[in-house]
């Protein structure tokens, strides 16, 4: 009799270490064991660091002039209009064509971080907006401001760096008119409900000339003129466009790195207040 209880006892413990072992197996298995500290909690991917700042990195899409297709509706052929040219270091670079239309990528993009240089004209012709203007779009709606915003004043929201009619950038970082420039930016799709309702705004945190303009900014729908912004539901991919606003801006070293929608993390959503 003893001996059948020991033996039951035994089964017993045998049955839960081989259950608590298979619950362990299927949460590493399924990347589940997001405790503190998890051994299987999946690792970034290694990625080689570029040798200069700036530079693409491994997985990065070159956006070169190839990359790029002329707007629909001011003009025929997958060409672009643009000035296409080398400047004296042999590097490839893009100039807006006044009234050729504004150009985008002929692939489209959600989430993605984006490097981009440009420059405004050497010769300052005009003032106020019409000094240096361009401007890029994320998933074709959201304008990045570019501007010659050096000594030009202007209102704030519409600067160098503005969510173009939405928000300044935290600092004036541009450089004087005929200097290159770079932007890089992170950039959050928005997500919508099936009946269209805003579930999550899109975000932006950028850097002019390596500084921080936005941080973490939460856009507050698409960036129309002297007109409040608000959203239209659209995909969860759109082109990145670059703006004709007449003025001769000019584009180099663009590449552009697509960035997963959430990594996994062990704390809970924390809603802000009200959010429900
Ligand atoms: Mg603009």
């Amino acid at each position: 009799m003893k001996e059948k209880r020991a033996t039951g006892k035994i089964v017993v413990i045998l049955l839960i270490a081989a259950f608590g072992i298979t619950l362990t197996a299927y949460a590493a298995l399924n990347n589940k064991d997001l405790s503190v500290h998890s051994p299987t909690r999946p690792k970034p991917v290694w990625m080689s660091a570029p040798e200069r700042l700036g530079q693409p990195p491994r997985d990065a899409i070159i956006l070169d002039a190839s990359q790029w297709a002329p707007d629909g509706k001011k003009t025929k052929g997958d060409k672009i209009k643009w000035k296409v040219a080398k400047d004296e270091n042999g590097i490839e670079y893009m100039e807006v064509v006044k009234k050729t239309g504004e150009i985008h990528t002929k692939r489209e993009f959600g989430n993605c971080q984006l490097h981009i240089e440009w420059k405004t004209p050497a010769e300052v012709k005009d003032s106020g907006q019409s000094r240096g203007n361009s401007g890029i779009f994320f998933m074709g709606k959201y304008e990045f401001q570019i501007l010659d915003s050096y000594r030009n004043p202007v209102y704030a929201d519409g600067q160098a760096a503005s969510i173009y009619g939405q928000v300044p950038p935290l600092v004036n970082v541009c450089r004087g008119p005929g200097r290159w420039q770079s932007y890089d930016v992170s950039f959050l799709r928005p997500i919508f409900s099936p009946d269209g309702k805003v579930i999550r705004p899109a975000r932006i945190t950028a850097f002019h000339n390596g500084i921080v303009v936005h941080n973490n900014y939460e856009i507050r729908g698409s960036t129309p003129h002297k007109k409040i912004a608000s959203y239209q539901p659209h995909g969860e991919k759109g082109p990145i466009r670059l703006q004709d606003h007449g003025n001769p801006v000019a584009f180099r070293n663009i590449w552009i790195r697509e960035l997963p929608e959430e990594v996994p993390s062990c704390y809970p959503y924390i809603k802000k207040p009200g959010e429900k």
